[in-house]
C-alpha cells in the first residue's frame, strides 16, 4: 500500500530558514533599533568638536565612544577607537567633557529576555504550525490520515476508502468465503452478538508470496467500508528494547479509537517467531511479542477490532499467537489453480489495452505454477512488449511470449553457437518432448525452442498440464524423471556424447527421486516413514534428513538407482523412435521454433 512518510527534507528546509531569520533579527534588526538615533562621524571631527567643547558627555567603550553634544542631547555620536591616541582622556579632561557615565541606557533585563530567547522561540514555534498546517493539507490532499505515535514514533496509516473489492480479487474463492464472514460481521454485529457468538480477534493469512494476501485483507476493509491500519511485522523491530512494545500499544489504541477497523499486519513472522529459551535471544522481539498477546488478550471479541495477519511461514510462529482466543483462525491463500490464474489475467487484462478473443485458458496453461503478482507482470510485461512493437493493444502472442520472458529470461538475439551446439541443444530438447509424449501420463509439449535465453537457458521444452493435478501417482512421479533424463538420452543416441546442457534436469531429476523415497513413502523397504523434514513450505521448502548416517547411505543408493532406471528407460523409449527424434530434431534446428501442434503432427505421421 501507498504510504506517505513526512518530508523530511522539506522540514530541515524549513528549520534552517527559521535559524535564519532568528539569527538576522539578532545581528542586524535589534542593534539597529537600539542605535535608530546613532550617527557616525569620523575621529578627526572629534577631535575638533572635543577642542571646540562642544561635546557635554562621553563613553568610552571597548571599540567605540559615543558622545552627545552640549546643544542636542538626543543625539548619538559615535566614533572608532583609535588606540595609539594616548591624549584621548587627557583632551577630554580639558574640554570639561563627563566621561564616566554611560551615554546609552543598557535595555532593560525583560527586553534582553524577550529579544533574545523569547522571539526566537515565537518565530521557530510558528513555522512550526506553519509546517504541520501545510502537511496536513497534504495528507488530506491524499486522502490519508497520519497518526504519530507518541514517543515511538511509528506512523500508522489510515486509508479509509481503499476501493479494494472482492471483485478485484480473482480466484481464493475459498479464502474470500471465509473473509466475507467477516464483512458480514462488521455490517451487522447485532446477529452475531444476539446468539453469543463472537468473531476470531485474528486471521493469519498463509500462503506463498505474492497470492493476494494483502490485497485480500484491504478487500474485507473495502467490503465492510472500515478504516484500515497497516503495518509490517518487521517495523515493529527497533534497535532499542521496548520500542517495539511501545508501538503495539499504540497501535492498538488508535484501532480501539477507529473501531469497527481492519488492523493488517503483514510478515508477522517478523515479531511471532517461536521465543526459544536461549539466553541473550532477541529480547526486543520477544517483548514485542509479548505485547502484541496482552493486546490481544484485553480487548473483547466483539469491540470491532479485528486484526489480520499475513505470513508464508506459519510454521514459524509462536504457538501462544495461534492458541484460541487469538490468531484462532488460518485462512490459506494458495497458489491459484488453472481457473484460477484465468481469472487472475483476465482482471489485470481489464488494465491494458487487448484485441478481443484472447484464450485467456491457454496463456494460463502455460504459466502453471505463477502466483497472482507474477501474473499481473505477465500481462504488464505483454502491454509493455506491444508498445515495443509499435502497436497499441495486446495480442495473445505478446502474453504467451511474457511468459517465457518470465520463465527463461529474454531472448538473446546475439547469442552464437556453433552448428553443432545447435544440433546438441536440438536433440536435448527432442528429447524431452518425446519421451513425454510417448510416456501416456505426461503432459503433451506445448511449444519447444531453441533460442538462448539470457536465463541461460539454450533451449526449453515448455510442458503443459491439461487439468489439475492434486495428486500424483509414483507411475507419475517415475515418468516426470524419465523425462527429465530424456535430454541427455538424446544426445547420447543421436550424438554419441554428453554435455553440460543437462545440470537443471539432473538437478530436478534427483529432488524428485529424493522425495518420492525420503517423504512421499514410495520406497518398499522404508515404507511410510519419514526420512525428511519440510521447512518454509511456502518458500521454496528446504528439507533436512532426519535419519541415521546408514540410513543416508541407503537413501543415496536409491536415489541413484531410481534415476539410473528411469534413464534407461528414457533411452529406450528414444531408440525405439529414433527415426523420429532425427526428424523432429532436424526439424527443431531449422525452425528454432516449434509448437506442439507441429510436434504431434511430425510425430504421428
Ligand atoms: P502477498 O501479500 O500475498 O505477498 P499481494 O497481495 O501483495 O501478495 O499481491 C501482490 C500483487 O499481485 C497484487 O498487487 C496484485 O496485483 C497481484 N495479485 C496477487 N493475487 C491476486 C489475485 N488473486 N487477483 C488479482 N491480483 C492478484
Ligand atoms: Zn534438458
Amino acid at each position: 500500500m501507498k504510504e506517505i512518510r513526512p518530508p523530511k527534507k522539506n522540514l530541515m528546509l524549513y528549520y534552517g530558514i527559521a535559524l535564519i531569520i532568528v539569527g538576522l533579527l539578532n545581528f542586524a534588526l535589534i542593534p539597529y533599533l537600539n542605535n535608530m538615533s546613532i550617527q557616525d562621524i569620523d575621529y578627526s571631527t572629534f577631535i575638533s568638536m572635543t577642542e571646540a567643547e562642544e561635546i557635554s558627555r562621553a563613553e568610552i567603550q571597548e571599540n567605540q565612544i559615543l558622545f552627545v553634544t552640549k546643544e542636542d542631547e538626543s543625539v548619538i555620536y559615535r566614533t572608532g577607537i583609535i588606540a595609539s591616541d594616548t591624549k584621548l582622556v587627557d583632551r577630554l579632561v580639558e574640554a570639561d567633557v563627563l566621561f564616566a557615565s554611560p551615554i546609552v541606557e543598557e535595555a532593560s533585563p525583560l527586553m534582553n529576555i524577550f529579544t533574545k530567547w523569547i522571539l526566537p522561540m515565537v518565530v521557530f514555534f510558528g513555522f512550526g504550525q506553519l509546517m504541520n498546517k501545510r502537511m496536513m493539507n497534504k495528507m488530506a490532499g491524499n486522502n490519508t490520515m497520519m497518526f504519530g505515535m507518541g514517543k515511538s514514533n511509528a506512523k500508522i496509516y489510515v486509508q479509509s476508502s481503499q476501493g479494494i473489492k472482492f471483485s478485484d480479487v480473482a480466484g481464493e474463492d475459498e479464502a474470500k468465503e471465509n473473509l466475507a464472514e467477516i464483512v458480514d460481521y462488521l455490517h451487522t454485529p447485532k446477529k452475531y452478538q444476539e446468539i453469543g457468538a463472537s468473531m476470531p480477534k485474528g486471521i493469519l493469512l498463509v500462503g506463498p508470496p505474492g497470492t493476494g494476501k494483502t490485497m485480500l485483507a484491504k478487500a474485507v476493509a473495502g467490503e465492510a467500508n472500515v478504516p484500515f491500519f497497516s503495518i509490517s511485522g518487521s517495523e515493529f523491530v527497533e534497535m532499542f528494547v521496548g520500542m517495539g512494545a511501545s508501538k503495539v500499544r499504540d497501535l492498538f489504541k488508535q484501532a480501539k479509537e477507529k473501531a469497527p477497523c481492519i488492523v493488517f499486519i503483514d510478515e508477522i513472522d517478523a515479531i511471532g517467531k517461536k521465543r526459544d529459551g536461549r539466553i541473550g535471544g532477541n529480547d526486543e522481539r520477544e517483548q514485542t511479542l509479548n505485547q502484541l498477546l496482552t493486546e490481544m488478550d484485553g480487548f473483547e471479541g466483539n469491540n470491532g477490532v479485528i486484526i489480520l495477519a499475513a505470513t508464508n511461514r506459519p510454521e514459524s510462529l509462536d504457538p501462544a499467537l495461534t492458541r484460541p482466543g487469538r490468531f484462532d483462525r488460518r485462512v490459506p491463500v494458495e497458489l491459484p489453480d488453472l481457473k484460477g490464474r484465468e481469472e487472475i489475467l483476465k482482471v489485470h487484462a481489464k488494465k491494458v489495452k487487448t484485441e478481443p478473443g484472447i484464450d485467456y485458458l491457454q496463456v494460463a496453461r502455460m504459466a502453471s505454477g505463477a502466483s497472482g503478482a507474477e501474473l499481473a507482470n505477465i500481462v504488464n510485461e505483454a502491454a509493455l512488449r506491444a508498445v515495443r512493437n509499435h502497436r497499441n493493444t495486446v495480442l495473445q502472442s505478446d502474453l504467451e511470449e511474457s511468459i517465457e520472458v518470465v520463465i527463461a529470461g529474454y531472448e538473446k538475439k546475439n547469442a552464437v553457437l556453433t552448428n553443432k551446439e545447435k544440433m546438441a541443444v536440438a536433440y536435448h530438447e527432442i528429447g524431452h518432448a518425446l519421451v513425454a509424449a510417448m510416456q501416456t501420463n505426461s503432459a503433451p509439449v506445448q511449444k519447444i525452442t531453441i533460442i538462448p535465453r539470457t536465463s541461460g537457458a539454450l533451449g526449453y521444452t515448455m510442458q503443459v498440464e491439461e487439468g489439475n493435478h492434486y495428486l500424483m501417482s509414483k507411475e507419475d512421479i517415475e515418468n516426470r524423471i524419465a523425462t527429465y533424463t530424456a535430454g541427455r538420452a538424446a544426445e547420447e543416441i543421436a550424438l554419441h556424447t554428453i554435455t553440460t546442457g543437462a545440470s537443471n534436469d539432473i538437478e530436478q531429476a534427483t529432488k524428485l527421486a529424493r522425495a518420492m523415497i525420503t517423504r512421499f513413502g514410495m520406497d518398499e523397504e522404508f515404507g511410510m516413514v519419514a526420512l525428511e523434514n519440510v521447512s518454509n513450505q511456502y518458500l521454496g521448502g528446504d528439507a533436512s534428513l532426519v535419519c541415521s548416517l546408514e540410513t543416508q547411505t541407503r537413501i543415496d543408493e536409491k536415489v541413484t538407482q531410481l534415476v539410473k532406471k528411469q534413464h534407461a528407460k528414457a533411452k529406450n523409449i528414444i531408440k525405439e523412435n529414433e527415426e523420429k527424434l532425427h526428424k523432429l530434431a532436424q526439424y527443431l534446428y531449422e525452425h528454432e521454433t516449434i509448437t506442439g501442434d507441429e510436434f504431434m503432427s511430425i510425430l504421428n505421421t
